[in-house]
Formats: structure tokens, C-alpha cells, sequence
């Protein structure tokens, strides 16, 4: 990098306060559209902590080979589901991308090549729940992507480089649920009737425990901690955003459970801020 570069870098996104870091358990699309005690603590987040110049959104509905970010100036409202009505998909979300943050990720990120996309926008996993903290769709928002052939570990690591990220004002929030099975799920029982599976019970609030004593090795190796894991993260891509977020925690930070609850039986919307 030249100085001519570290120039424009910091022009674009100047030193401010430290962002905190969030995670948020998107469960349902129907978040998007709903009322319920989920998006009132999406929305009570928003209020609550200082307002970003950009948002990174790491969702668990976008797994590529390779790790990708979002370049357009003008990302797509994706409607990545089916079976769910008009209303959901007439939602658009039209915050403008950001290809200054896109760039700057790609030329600060040494673990990995980043590569810079131009044909996603956002999904679900994104826009369902930033729609809440920022409904006027007025910051700007980039995804990037899970590479679906890396570790637990290496998306831990990975993580660790967007840190100097929180420190111009960027909040980078994982979107995912830590568990969730689809399969299991009792949709009679999905309007937030906080029941819950044995096993998920367990995974929950083992996962909890973790989370809150910084213990991430034993969420790192998620896949041998027994059955109850095993039920509760049948596949990576709604537990990998939670290793985003926690690998940006500093030793000195606390982190802030909200939106605590199963749904479903199968589905826990345990959503968490760092700061
Ligand atoms: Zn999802």
C-alpha cells in the first residue's frame, strides 16, 4: 500500500468510537413482515448503539466457494425462499452497497483472496433483520460470503482480520440462528411459543455458557460436543455468523444476550452485541 492509498482508505472510513458487534438469530423470513418480540429486540438494538457509517453483514443464506463481498453500488433485494406469501416478497430493501468497504476488505484481508462480487445483493439472512434496526434503508449495507469448504477455525480466523474494521465506524453483524434444525421443526408450535426440543434446550444453553465464558474453542469444535450439538447444527451455515461475531470480541468487552428464546422446538433466536 502506498501512502497515496492509506490516504483515500482513511478518507472514506475515518477513525470513530469502536462499533460494537452483533449477532442476531434471523429464524423465520416472516420476521421481515411480522410483529412480534423478535423484532421489537431487532429494533431496540438499532436504537441502542451508535449509528454505523456501513454495515458487513456475514448471513448464513450465502455460501460460496471461496470468500466473496458484495461490490455493486446497488445490491438487490434477494427473495431466497419459497412457499411464503406475496407480502414477504414484495418486501424490498434498497440500502445502497458499498464498493469502497468491498475494496478496502479485499486489500486488508492476508488469510484469504477475497474476491469481489457483483452478482448477489441481499438476502434474507440480511435484509430480514437489518430492516429493523435501520428501516429507512439509509446505510449502507455489503455482505460477504461463507466459504463452504473452509473450517470452523478458519472462519474464526478470517474473522479476526475484519477487526480495524469496528474503529471506522463499519458494524459487522452475523446473521444466523446457533441452533437450528429444519428438519425437527414443530411448525404448529413456530409462533413464539419458546418450546423447545431436549436437545435443543441443551445445545442452547450449553452454547450460551460457552459464549458468555469466552470459552470459543469448545464452539469452534462444535462438532464433537455430542448429540445435542450434533441435532442442533445439522449443517454450518446458521453457526458460522455466531464464530464472526465472537472472534471480534476484545478481552475487555461484555456481551448482551436479547431475543433468548426457541421457537419452533427446533429454532433458537439467541441473538447477542458485543461491546
Ligand atoms: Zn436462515
Amino acid at each position: 500500500m502506498n501512502l497515496n492509498d492509506l490516504h483515500q482508505m482513511t478518507d472514506s472510513f475515518n477513525k470513530t468510537e469502536k462499533m460494537p458487534v452483533l449477532f442476531l438469530g434471523h429464524g423465520s423470513p416472516m420476521n421481515a413482515i411480522e410483529e412480534n418480540q423478535f423484532v421489537a429486540g431487532f429494533r431496540n438494538i438499532g436504537k441502542d448503539i451508535p449509528k454505523p457509517k456501513a454495515i458487513l453483514c456475514i448471513s448464513a443464506h450465502w455460501e460460496t466457494r471461496g470468500t466473496l463481498v458484495t461490490a455493486m453500488k446497488n445490491p438487490m433485494t434477494i427473495h431466497d425462499f419459497g412457499g411464503f406469501p406475496k407480502e414477504l416478497f414484495d418486501v424490498q430493501y434498497p440500502a445502497p452497497g458499498s464498493p469502497e468497504l468491498a475494496k478496502e476488505i479485499k486489500d486488508n484481508i492476508h488469510n484469504t483472496q477475497v474476491g469481489l462480487d457483483e452478482k448477489w445483493g441481499l438476502d434474507h439472512g440480511c435484509w430480514s433483520v437489518v430492516k429493523h434496526l435501520y428501516p429507512k434503508a439509509d446505510i449502507p449495507v455489503i455482505q460477504m460470503s461463507l466459504d463452504y469448504y473452509q473450517s470452523p477455525q478458519y472462519h474464526y480466523d478470517l474473522a479476526k482480520e475484519l477487526a480495524p474494521l469496528r474503529n471506522q465506524g463499519i458494524l459487522i453483524l452475523g446473521s444466523g440462528n446457533i441452533v437450528h434444525n429444519l428438519g425437527k421443526v414443530a411448525w404448529d408450535k413456530l409462533n413464539a411459543s419458546e418450546y423447545g426440543y431436549d436437545w435443543a434446550l441443551e445445545a442452547d444453553e450449553t452454547m450460551k455458557k460457552y459464549i458468555v465464558n469466552g470459552d470459543h474453542a469448545s464452539l469452534i469444535n462444535y462438532k464433537s460436543q455430542g448429540t445435542a450439538f450434533n441435532l442442533a447444527v445439522p449443517t454450518p451455515d446458521h453457526f458460522l455468523p455466531l464464530l464472526y461475531a465472537l472472534a471480534l470480541k476484545d478481552e475487555s468487552e461484555k456481551i448482551t444476550l436479547f431475543n433468548d428464546k426457541l421457537v419452533g422446538g427446533s429454532l433458537s433466536m439467541t441473538s447477542l452485541k458485543i461491546d
